[in-house]
């Protein structure tokens, strides 16, 4: 369920520019070519979706909807709800009571720039968050200390002193320059002032020019029950201030913890369940723990070795749809190290009773031994 952002998908960082982008997509969309990965459908989704991000992030226009709205941005497009005229702000109302709440939710990309002009730093932000192998299963409400970015009070958020910033002369204060060559000419942001028409004299003493402080804050969030490792939380508006007051989204990536006795591997939880050698022959029932509280584990006579037995609906809940997936148990069988005179003289007494069938390499090897020795004859 949970879909690659389509940097990660392509293996780039969310600056690249076009021609590392376009590297990066002809090098994946080699590796994952049917041709080269016949009867693969896993290739064949990953070629597919390489596909899709390649078509979004190689056109400017749709990658810089993408980088502000996600891929949900993008959806609403062909359908002329947005992009046909109609207010940014409005769609972002929109996609925001969509992924509702103060709890936050999952957001199609991520880490959207929204920067406004003179705006010294992206309003969202971004931060890892480590988790309980527990509190990742069962969703929790955690108490997190964050710092977001506030423009700085004495230089409004310039980062020149007392505010005051002069008109670069090199673009005149357009912020743009125009190239020429040949008769073609050109217009690209200016390389002086980065296309903010002014640049700074002297830095603000305050905020040493970078025209922000960072505050502290303790927030409550609630976690869904499911995350898993690399899954990003959009929690709205705790991300940095901008100079009108507005604050910006925070993006919280998760790192879950391992269990010493589970081991997860998305929604199924995986256990080694070590069985006494008679146990196993016996086909005992015994107790094993699961998530929520113990198991009752039917061993069949004759379990053998690395046999799991597989428990629906007692492995993790899916973030996305609830669904839940498996507990696997593996048997590990276990023998006696040592034995006792009584307990061989017993295990003895034991084979015996078997008679032929405890001498199982007798009967099959039979043939092989006359067929070797015919070899040589
Ligand atoms: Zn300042
Ligand atoms: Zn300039």
């Amino acid at each position: 369920m949970t879909e690659l952002d389509y940097y990660e998908a392509l293996e780039v960082s969310r600056n690249a520019s076009g021609d590392e982008i376009k590297k990066s997509y002809r090098k994946l969309a080699m590796k994952y070519h049917p041709d080269r990965n016949p009867n693969d459908k896993e290739a064949e989704d990953k070629f597919k979706y390489l596909g899709q991000a390649y078509e979004v992030l190689k056109d400017e226009k749709k990658r810089a909807i993408y980088d502000q709205y996600g891929k949900a941005g993008l959806e609403g497009q062909g359908r002329g709800g947005f992009g046909s005229g109609q207010n940014m702000d409005d769609f972002m109302d929109i996609f925001n009571s969509m992924f509702g709440g103060a709890t936050g939710g999952f957001g199609g990309g991520g880490g959207r720039q929204r920067r406004q002009p003179n705006q010294k730093y992206s309003l969202d932000s971004e931060m890892e968050f480590s988790l309980k192998f527990n509190e990742a299963i069962f969703g929790c409400e955690k108490k997190i200390d964050i710092t977001y970015k506030v423009p700085c009070d004495d230089c409004e958020g310039t980062g020149a002193k007392d505010g005051k910033l002069e008109t670069c002369n090199y673009c005149n204060g357009q912020g743009q320059v125009v190239m020429k060559q040949g008769f073609m000419s050109f217009a690209q942001t200016c390389p002086k002032c980065h296309g903010e028409g002014q640049k700074i004299s002297s830095q603000c003493p305050s905020c040493s020019g970078r025209g922000y402080h960072e505050e502290p804050n303790t927030i409550t969030i609630n976690i869904p029950a499911g995350v898993d490792t690399g899954n990003r939380l959009r929690v709205q508006r705790y991300g940095n201030q901008a100079k009108n007051g507005q604050r910006g989204d925070l993006y919280l990536t998760f790192h879950v913890e391992e269990d010493e006795h589970f081991i997860r591997n998305g929604s199924n939880i995986y256990i080694q369940v070590p069985v006494f050698f008679t146990q196993a022959a016996l086909g005992q029932t015994i107790t094993i723990p699961s998530l929520d509280g113990e198991l009752e584990l039917d061993l069949k006579i004759g379990t053998k070795d690395k046999e799991q037995f597989v428990f629906k609906n007692e492995g993790v809940a899916d973030v996305h749809t609830g669904q839940k997936g498996q507990l696997i148990a593996q048997i590990q069988i276990v023998y006696p190290k040592k034995l006792k005179e009584s307990q061989k003289e017993m295990l003895e007494k034991l084979q015996e009773s078997f008679g032929v069938e405890s001498k199982p390499h007798k009967s099959s090897f039979d043939t092989a031994f006359s067929k070797v020795k015919g070899w040589f004859a």
